[in-house]
């Protein structure tokens, strides 16, 4: 049985010292959950890892982007080993804002993922199409490329402890969060895809969450479909009180 694993994705939101609090007040909560078989985490800002790793030691702690190499002249970034040091437990990779902003392509992702998984991290690589791809019926096109490209050279044996977000672009951060019908029928062929790229054993293991304005008004309905197995949160990760309410709803 693939276990539930929602992720909240911080974003360049929270100070350390707002990190803590939460992290502080979060934490007990998520030691509850994850006696039922569920991974909670979040992803904050670089600045913040440690000290909500420090403070939330059981709890899945994850960067929003690390670079390939292990050190070198990447004025800005932050390397792999420097996640290690401080207990982080993987990394988001190819989040769209990260394709948008910083022109991030699939084969960037690509060498991100190898890394991460040579240094046994983990990875949670998002996909998903824009709004014009969407309307112009390319949304399966989009995400296959990006999962081949991707995936290029990563052996199943890797892709099965791999995390995939299926996040479309134009309901992150929009309140337009897509029916639960769109979300299953990409999840599903995203499986099936990893199914003919891999094997049936890699594609019954790997875990894909679905992520754009999920709320806890709506997180019940996608955790209800066969092939999604979490969410991936944005502006309802940033209240205590709200994400607790989020995942209590997912799990109710
Ligand atoms: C995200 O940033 O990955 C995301 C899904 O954001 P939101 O939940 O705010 O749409």
């Amino acid at each position: 049985m693939r276990k539930k694993i929602i992720v909240g994705n911080w974003k360049m939101h929270k100070t350390v010292k707002e990190a803590e609090a939460f992290a502080k007040a979060f934490y007990p909560f998520a030691l509850e959950v994850s006696k039922k078989d569920v991974i909670v985490g979040v992803a904050p800002a670089y600045l913040s890892l440690d000290v909500v790793k420090k403070n939330a030691t059981n709890m899945l702690v994850v960067a929003q982007n690390c670079h390939y190499e292990p050190k070198g002249a990447f004025t800005s970034d932050i390397s792999i080993p420097m996640l290690q040091e401080l207990n982080i437990d993987g990394s988001l990779i190819g989040h769209s804002e990260r394709r948008k902003y910083q022109h991030e392509s699939n084969w960037d992702c690509n060498k991100k993922l190898h890394a991460l998984f040579t240094n046994k991290m983990l990875p949670i690589y998002c996909v998903g199409e824009t709004l014009d791809e969407y309307e112009a019926g390319k949304s399966k096109d989009v995400v296959e490329q990006q999962l081949k490209e991707g995936l290029d050279g990563i052996g199943g044996r890797y892709v099965k402890q791999l995390v995939i977000a299926y996040e479309p672009v134009w309901s992150i951060g929009t309140g337009k969060n897509a029916s639960k019908e769109i979300a299953q029928d990409m999840c599903k062929f995203i499986r099936e895809l990893i199914g003919k790229l891999y094997n049936q054993d890699v594609a019954s293991e790997v875990l894909i969450q679905y992520g754009g304005s999920v709320k806890p008004e709506n997180v019940k309905e996608y955790l209800a479909c066969p092939d999604i197995d979490g969410v991936l949160v944005g502006g309802a990760s940033l209240e205590v009180e709200g994400f607790k309410e989020l995942i209590n709803n997912a799990l109710d």
